[in-house]
């Protein structure tokens, strides 16, 4: 099969035809119904961002679906983070696997076990489009995917369906470790991240609205070049959680200031926390952000989703 994704400038031709995200046995398939129906129809109603649980969120804009960071372990399942680093999963995610409704392609932050899971890797669809950095790209193709783009900080992917452009992904900044670190040492292992920009395209390729996704990174300076570029983004999920690797006892993504700190550099006009409470090794959850949140007034600009809930949104201008 031709790959889906052209190069110089890089686009994602999306077919009219959904294939099923993941390769089911016969039988596997008999709970996507039910599923599929919470899912809008082409160009049906406002556009939506529904959390699945972890980072693992579905993006339906233009009638294009998007997945992000694929992790459907259960509760009591664990994840290898780093050598030795070991964290368990303690919130299901919204719907299993099997029940996923069909994505037109994937956005992955990096490759890290709980963001893209042993079930994942064994069973999603291996021609599937998925757009990351050129570290998880080499290991997917590792894996035997087929439809991959490696995407260097600021590089963009335009998504077009047969009716047009849809949307442009970009790869943003971030950093899951910030310093330098000894050879050999645990945090030399933790892989890069990137961070996304949605931005949902007009006729003519204008701006619509414009989804940005942290990826699992800290809050660092350079961060602040995101809004120089952007200075309007109208949607934010932040990966927190306050990821702590055991025993060397170093945070490795955003804890709940961090987060806001995050937002304060951006400033989006609304922001959902993702990536917390769901594994044992973040140590700052839900609980944490909504103080922070109040603290700092911004209550009426973040919305608090639960698992499997959509926030729903419309084109701004
Ligand atoms: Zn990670």
């Amino acid at each position: 099969m031709q790959s889906p994704f052209s190069k110089d400038p890089f686009v994602l031709s999306i077919p009219s035809e959904r294939e099923p995200t993941f390769d089911l046995s016969p039988g596997e398939g008999d709970a996507l119904s039910s599923s599929v129906t919470q899912f809008k129809k082409q160009g049906d109603g406002p556009e939506s961002v529904r959390w699945i649980g972890n980072a693992t969120c579905i993006v339906e804009i233009g009638g294009v679906r998007i997945m992000t960071d694929p992790n459907f372990l259960h509760q009591g399942d664990h994840v290898h983070l780093a050598p030795g680093v070991v964290a368990q999963r303690l919130k299901d995610p919204a719907f299993n696997y099997e029940e996923c409704p069909p994505v037109d392609f994937i956005i992955l932050s990096h490759l890290h076990a709980d963001h893209f899971d042993d079930l994942v890797a064994a069973h999603l669809r291996r021609n599937i489009p998925i757009i990351s950095n050129p570290h998880a790209v080499a290991g997917l193709a590792e894996q035997g995917f087929t439809s991959l783009a490696a995407l260097n900080t600021w590089d963009a992917v335009l998504v077009r369906n047969e009716v047009g452009a849809v949307c442009r992904i970009t790869s943003m900044p971030g950093k899951h470790t910030l310093g330098e670190h000894p050879h050999g040492s645990v945090l030399e292992t933790i892989p890069p991240v990137m961070g996304s920009l949605i931005e949902i395209l007009g006729d003519g390729e204008d701006v619509k609205y414009t989804l940005y996704i942290s990826g699992d990174t800290l809050y660092y300076d350079e961060l602040k070049e995101i809004r120089v570029k952007y200075p309007t983004i109208n949607l934010a999920l932040l990966h927190l959680g306050g990821t702590t690797i055991p025993v060397i006892n170093v945070m490795v993504t955003m804890d709940a200031e961090q987060g806001m700190q995050l937002l304060c550099a951006l400033n989006p006009e609304r922001a959902i926390p993702i990536h917390m409470d769901d594994y044992d090794a973040f140590l700052s959850g839900l609980d944490d952000f909504k103080k922070v949140v109040e603290r700092e007034g911004w209550g009426d600009r973040v919305t608090f989703l639960d698992r499997g809930e959509a926030y729903y949104f419309s084109r701004t201008k």
